[in-house]
């Protein structure tokens, strides 16, 4: 689903501002780490400055992705910000004193009636997800034996019986410190 604001109200009166509120149930994170668990909400406002609109707003939902470690569900709350100069694409000119690429650094250029924020708002949540996800710090993880939860329990496997590639290693850099 589109995630998109109607900006030809605003863009016509200088000095305006209008809020907007979106809420979906679905949103494309693009890598397939996170999914939405609850609706996300979204509550922005632009306001028509001098030469671009100014977008700000805040998110809200909660997001599961699994445990690194252990492959367990972990549920994540998001509250997050964004803050966004929307420029349009044929006032880029006036910026011309710029060098190439700092306007669409400092900018985020839109080129009609529509703006989709989808990008705006992928962004500012994974700013604040973790990028690696953990149930907990300290996670065990899972054995690589047996593949038991070690957050459950110790299992039986004997985890010190050496790998034969390791036991090559080992071999060779004995020969080495000879
Ligand atoms: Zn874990
Ligand atoms: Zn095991």
């Amino acid at each position: 689903m589109a995630l998109e604001l109607d900006i030809s109200r605003i863009r016509s009166v200088k000095g305006s501002e209008e809020h907007y509120h979106l809420e979906t149930a679905v949103f494309d994170f693009m890598d397939d780490d996170w999914q939405l668990v609850k609706p996300l909400v979204i509550d922005a406002e632009i306001s028509h400055q001098d030469k671009f609109l100014y977008l700000k707003g805040h998110a809200n939902t909660a997001v599961k992705g699994n445990c690194s470690r252990c492959l367990e569900q972990v549920v994540v709350p998001v509250e997050c910000s964004f803050a966004e100069q929307l420029l349009y694409t044929k006032d880029v000119s006036l910026f011309s004193h710029l060098a190439v690429g700092e306007v669409e650094e400092k900018y985020f250029i839109y080129d009609n009636d529509t703006l989709e924020i989808t990008d705006i708002i992928r962004e500012s949540i994974l700013a604040v997800l973790p990028l690696k996800i953990l149930c907990k710090d300290d996670c065990r993880g899972l054995c690589p034996k047996c593949g038991k939860n070690l957050n459950q329990g110790q299992c039986d496997c004997d985890l010190h019986e050496v790998d034969p590639r390791l036991a090559i290693l080992a071999k060779l850099k004995e020969t080495e410190e000879v």
